[in-house]
């Protein structure tokens, strides 16, 4: 398989050029030159399939012989190697739970393919081996995308990891996960904003000399090796939907677009999904332009489901490139739905009360989407996405339904443990200087 730039600017590359990239010389997302179909027998006969064996058919086109087969098998067990169940809440409205893996988000999975990717490139692809430099993956987090990152490429051999964070400004749980972890993790603690720390790792990718003297590459969704593997768990839902003869309608909390457009691929493929729907907070830029045809970034603000706070999505660009930037193909398969923080907080109380489910607030937002779309679209049968696990944002659950929020054992003994964080002002050659000491 070989990715061409969206951009067009830059010469296709295959899967090892693009994951160790990240993103294209011209400043494009990296995009494959074609959807491979997935076999009728997979769709047929999934039952009977090992969640490795499907991960392994969907994705080994996309690999090509970037990596072997044996090493691509090992990887994708070790991606998949926690439970993803589809659980019922209602008759018509079940809950395709992501967050059973060890940082209790969505993010694990993505994350864990694309370390052991780069992990293998770093000790074999020929163009890092013979330089002997470390890879360097710099990333910047608001929260989730941190603890996944970090846990992903924990003792992974050749990868150096930097994470940058907002001091004081990301839950308790979700520091400790990304400042215990020691070995090839480092946390770095920047007085200032999430749009200062992602605005520093800007400036450094764009520091042509620094890029001289340190290979380094990005860890966020734009990344082929983060995106493509999010298209496993639309299969493990078609694996355990009992109505194969009224496929489900999928909503999915969105925020920067790389999740429901793992799906919309999956779907191109061949996968038996009836429609989408992209359920926003107030960050609603892709339904708006789904309403009204006009694409308008906006400056993104607060909400309680703030891992979907994004006003530009990146990867929109990747579901209009799946549908020849054709708006009307894309509105016959996918709709957007804006959700307040009032009606998601209603929906957070009113399904635990009624169903004895609690939801997170980026769950919560789908599930009011889902039933807004149920109340026009009877005798349909839908799923959300439960992308994180309550406990993450219990600081805001908890007062709302009076009752505190199980902590589940990984992550009552990351809790117990010392953070290890260097502080740093948010200041470029702070960063470029610690960078350069590693
Ligand atoms: C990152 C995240 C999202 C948004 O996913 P995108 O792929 O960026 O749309 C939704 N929910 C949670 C809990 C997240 O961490």
């Amino acid at each position: 398989m070989k990715y061409y730039s969206l951009n067009k600017q830059s010469p296709v590359v295959d899967f090892a050029a693009a994951t160790i990239l990240g993103q294209a010389p011209d400043k494009g997302l990296y995009f494959p030159e074609n959807i491979p179909q997935v076999s009728k027998e997979l769709i047929i006969n999934i039952e009977s399939y090992s969640n490795e064996a499907i991960a392994l058919e969907v994705i080994a086109p996309y690999i090509g012989d970037a990596i072997p087969k044996d090493v691509l098998e090992k990887i994708v067990s070790e991606t998949v190697n926690f439970e993803i169940p589809l659980v019922k809440i209602t008759d018509d409205i079940f809950s395709l739970e992501l967050f059973h893996g060890p940082t209790l988000a969505f993010k694990d999975i993505g994350a864990r393919f694309m370390s052991r990717c780069l992990g293998y490139f770093a000790t074999h692809s020929a163009s890092l081996r013979d330089s002997k430099e470390k890879v360097v993956v710099l990333v910047a987090t608001s929260g989730d995308t941190g603890g996944a990152v970090a846990n992903g490429f924990y003792d992974v051999e050749g990868v150096e990891v930097v994470i940058l964070y907002p001091s004081g400004k990301v839950s308790s749980v979700q520091e400790k996960q990304l400042t215990t972890l020691g070995k090839n993790i480092h946390a770095l603690e920047v007085d200032g904003t999430f749009d200062e720390c992602q605005q520093m790792v800007k400036a450094v990718f764009a520091d042509v000399e620094l890029n001289q003297k340190i290979k380094l590459t990005s860890a966020n969704s734009i990344n082929v090796a983060r995106w493509l593997p999010q298209q496993f768990y639309y299969f493990y839902l078609w694996k355990q939907w009992k109505e194969k003869d009224n496929p489900p309608v999928v909503t999915v909390p969105s925020g920067n677009f790389g999740n429901i457009c793992a799906g919309l691929l999956a779907q191109q493929s061949g996968l038996p999904i009836k429609y989408f729907i992209a359920a926003c907070n107030a960050n609603d830029t892709v339904p708006d332009f789904l309403r009204t045809g006009n694409y308008l970034s906006k400056k993104a603000v607060p909400t309680i489901s703030n891992a979907m706070d994004v006003g530009d999505p990146s990867n929109f660009i990747r579901i209009m490139e799946i549908f020849h930037q054709q708006i009307d193909g894309l509105k016959k398969t996918l709709n957007g739905y804006t959700i307040s923080d009032d009606e998601t907080k209603a929906t957070l109380v009113s399904v635990f009360k009624e169903h004895n489910y609690l939801l997170d607030p980026h769950g919560a937002v789908a599930y009011t989407a889902l039933q807004q779309y149920q109340a026009q679209n009877p005798d349909t049968k839908g799923v959300i996405l439960e992308t994180a696990h309550p406990v993450k944002f219990y600081d805001v659950i908890e007062p709302l339904i009076n009752q505190t929020v199980p902590v589940p054992e990984t992550v009552a003994n990351q809790i117990k443990k010392e953070k290890v964080s260097t502080k740093i002002s948010a200041n470029t050659n702070e960063l470029k200087e610690f960078l350069l000491r590693q």
